[in-house]
């Protein structure tokens, strides 16, 4: 990862291209009447008062310059960015504002500088700020559908599901294929389990249609049916949907197994058990679920676990110790209780789930990660992490 040094190597290398560009461009005059020559002075002032780690004085130059090109101005941006990466977002806010305020510039330049300001306001959190200006890049321009995107990201933020949809409505028009199908079906999914709390059960169904309709075969929204049955009292319906979940993602097992208990008939869960735990996934992901959550208690769940332990020789030897070969079940069960709650407890919070991204840990599901903000890259973690190493 970058350090906060590399990015000032990074940025102080690319201003000294730029200046040089700059000069090239202006000339060696020595005219000091001459415009080209003023400019340059004072590019080099402000470059040595960086180099001097003076970043005040350094603004205090950018912004008191005259009358700058193109190439002048997107240096001070340049350096605007160096600053707002560095955390220090009041001295590139004073820059970038500054360029905008500027008399004389073009649509095309001012639009660059807006950007950039905006981009600061939204690293500082100040998304009303922010905002502003995107919704006025968003109008035309080079910037627009940057600045959609950026909108996006707020609504996000914000939970404003239903502008979410509008600004992916508006970035489809200007561009067919530029909203990926999940983020915005994971939009009709949050309006749909809002509705879903509110208990408008029928405007919930149509938003998870929607979602649906834009990615067919969501796994979220096979899970809200199931909790929209469950709410409503159809404990068969919602157990389908849950089963169906269980079958096809055994890494959800940890969500659906505690809904599943509590919808599915007595009949119907051994055998859908045993068809899931077929495969060393599913017995995989009911054994972490039994142990990470203690509310778990039906039998059949804890022989599951039973199983898993079986399998694994550490395991095995832990739970074995102290239980004769000859014990009853009774007593294997209570072994297995034993390395339960003992793998329960060593289990560090907070690691059930991890984003495959940017390996962000979380102790629940999250449909968008909250470290690098990707949708569906957030996983049941596949493995107990135990305080030390892992495991
Ligand atoms: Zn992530």
């Amino acid at each position: 990862m970058p350090t906060e040094s590399t990015f000032l190597f990074a940025g102080l290398l690319f201003l000294a291209a730029a200046l040089g560009y700059v000069f090239a461009r202006y000339g060696d005059s020595d005219d000091e009447d001459d415009p080209g020559e003023s400019a340059r002075a004072n590019f080099v002032r402000g470059f040595r008062h960086l180099l001097d780690e003076e970043p005040d004085q350094a603004v205090e130059v950018f912004t008191n310059s005259g009358d700058i090109n193109e190439e002048g101005l997107d240096t001070q941006i340049a350096v605007g960015g160096l600053f707002r990466r560095r955390g220090e977002v009041d001295r590139a806010i004073r820059m970038h504002q500054n360029l905008l305020d500027r008399p004389g510039v073009s649509r095309s330049q001012r639009d660059k500088a807006r950007f950039a300001l905006a981009e600061d306001y939204f690293s500082a959190g100040l998304f009303d700020r922010a905002e502003d200006l995107y919704l006025q890049l968003r109008e035309a321009g080079e910037y627009r559908v940057a600045a959609i995107r950026r909108l996006l990201r707020i609504c996000e933020v914000t939970a404003e599901w239903d502008r979410a949809v509008d600004f992916c409505g508006e970035l489809l028009r200007i561009e067919s294929g530029s909203v990926v199908p999940a983020q915005l079906a994971h939009y009709y999914c949050e309006l749909a389990e809002h509705a879903r709390e509110k208990g408008e059960w029928h405007e919930a169904y149509r938003l998870v249609e929607q979602a649906e309709v834009v990615e067919p075969g969501k796994l979220r929204c096979t899970l809200i049916r199931g909790d929209l049955a469950a709410d409503q009292g159809q404990a068969a319906a919602a157990a389908a949907a849950y089963a169906e979940i269980a079958r096809a993602f055994p890494a959800m097992l940890g969500d659906v197994l505690p809904r599943l208990l509590r919808t599915i008939p007595e009949s119907g869960l051994e055998p859908l058990l045993n068809e899931v735990t077929d495969t060393p996934e599913g017995l995989r992901g009911i054994a972490l679920a039994v142990i990470r959550d203690p509310r778990i208690v039906h039998p059949a769940a804890i022989d599951c676990l039973g199983r898993f332990i079986e399998q694994q020789p550490i395991l095995r030897d832990l739970a074995g110790a102290g239980v004769p070969v000859s014990a009853s079940p009774d007593a294997r069960r209570e072994a297995i209780g034993r390395v339960r709650k003992a793998l329960h407890q060593l289990a560090r919070s907070g690691t059930s789930y991890q984003c495959a991204d940017c390996g962000y840990y979380s102790s629940s599901l999250q449909w968008q990660c909250p470290g690098c903000r990707a949708w569906d890259t957030v996983r049941a973690a596949d493995r107990l992490l135990f305080k030390g190493s892992p495991v």
